[in-house]
């Protein structure tokens, strides 16, 4: 039965691709609450009550691909396209170190403005200014002779998410000329490249059922990613996905708490989408067993054309600036924000 498994999996972090479809299929609120009670747990023999922070800068929404879910996917002729210059992402930076921040994320589409060489002098110049930060970056899939200069270069951790592990899903939310193999060849070469990996899928993506999910969770068991971005699918007005159903915040936790039971380490994301799609949804991410936030650090100028989904958040406790109310919500549910790095857990501590 289902609490045997939930027991099993907290016991041995690991469970056949079927009995990850049970219990994807047995998500109810009071298994919900068992499996908050154990992710709970390991989050806490890990991080304590401590909240991670990153500061995430879109630098770009012009976008080679044509993702069908996304709202700056190529075929948008809605968007209201923007790039930053090498100063101003330097001057996001600068404004993330000052409030706190150490760590800093980089995201944004496929944009070919963004080499290699334009890549690499900011991040040495990030890492001329501040050696203690680390960088992530989200720029998509590279070759891996890219993803090797840019972690030469100094970036840290790489976010590219894998967004299914079934190949025949993958090719329903993706143009044909994006395929689930290569963008598994990307996450195998940003491993082999030294960075942090980080993968992750959108709860309740169009033709998503509890078979491809349990496929997610086999595969993010077997590559023990250091983060894992998990938030719920929300449609976006100009896409071809306009009309199809959001994806629910709590079974996105439930999924949230199961990710941390098969990889207890795992850096975990209370994500902008699950904040978005529920006013209490940061919170409830966090108590179902996530131990990071990502606050907005780009220019305020430019915030609202970063929109993957419609009503993106990106003021309030979602922005850099509202750090102080982000700190009293986190405050008020038992956690505290830190002002560092943030790197993944490499013991338990003895209770
Ligand atoms: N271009 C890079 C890439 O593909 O990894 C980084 C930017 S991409 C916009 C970041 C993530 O946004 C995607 O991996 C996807 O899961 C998520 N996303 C895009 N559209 C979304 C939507 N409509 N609802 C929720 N999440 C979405």
């Amino acid at each position: 039965d289902v609490s045997k498994l939930i027991e099993r999996l907290g016991e041995k972090h690991s469970l056949s691709v079927s009995e990850y479809e049970t219990l994807v299929e047995n998500f109810n609120e009071e298994n919900a609450e068992i499996l908050r009670k154990y992710a709970d747990k390991e989050r806490r023999a890990h991080y304590g009550n401590k909240i991670f922070i990153r500061g995430l800068i879109e630098v770009s929404n012009i976008c080679k691909n044509d993702c069908y879910y996304c709202g700056i996917r190529r075929s948008n002729r809605e968007v209201d396209r923007y790039r930053l210059t090498a100063d101003e992402i330097l001057e996001c930076v600068d404004t993330g170190y000052g409030l706190g921040f150490r760590t800093i994320v980089m995201q944004g589409g496929e944009d070919s403005a963004f080499t290699d060489e334009f890549l690499v002098e900011v991040i040495t110049e990030v890492k001329r200014r501040y050696p203690e930060v680390a960088l992530t970056l989200s720029l998509g899939e590279r070759s891996r002779e890219s993803y090797m200069k840019l972690k030469a270069a100094g970036a840290d951790r790489y976010l590219l998410r894998h967004e299914t592990a079934d190949s025949l899903h993958y090719s329903k939310l993706h143009p044909p000329e994006l395929t689930l193999s290569h963008r598994m060849d990307c996450i195998k070469s940003l491993r082999e490249a030294g960075f942090y990996v980080g993968c992750g899928f959108m709860v309740g993506s169009p033709y998503q059922t509890a078979k491809t999910i349990a496929k997610d969770l086999k595969f993010i068991e077997e590559l023990r990613p250091e983060m894992c971005g998990i938030g719920p699918f929300i449609s976006q007005k100009d896409t071809p996905f306009k009309d199809m159903q959001n994806g629910s915040a709590d079974f996105t936790c439930y999924l949230l708490s199961i990710i941390r039971l098969i990889h207890p380490p795992v850096l975990l994301p209370s994500t902008t989408a699950l904040g978005t799609i529920d006013s209490y949804g940061r919170e409830k991410g966090i108590l179902a067993g996530a131990n990071v936030i990502m606050p907005n650090l780009s220019p305020l100028e430019v915030r609202g054309k970063y929109a993957l989904y419609d009503k993106k958040l990106c003021t309030g406790s979602e922005a850099a600036e509202g750090l102080r109310e982000l700190k009293k919500r986190m405050s008020a549910i038992g956690f505290e924000i830190v002002n560092e790095r943030g790197d993944i857990s490499t013991s338990k501590r003895e209770d």
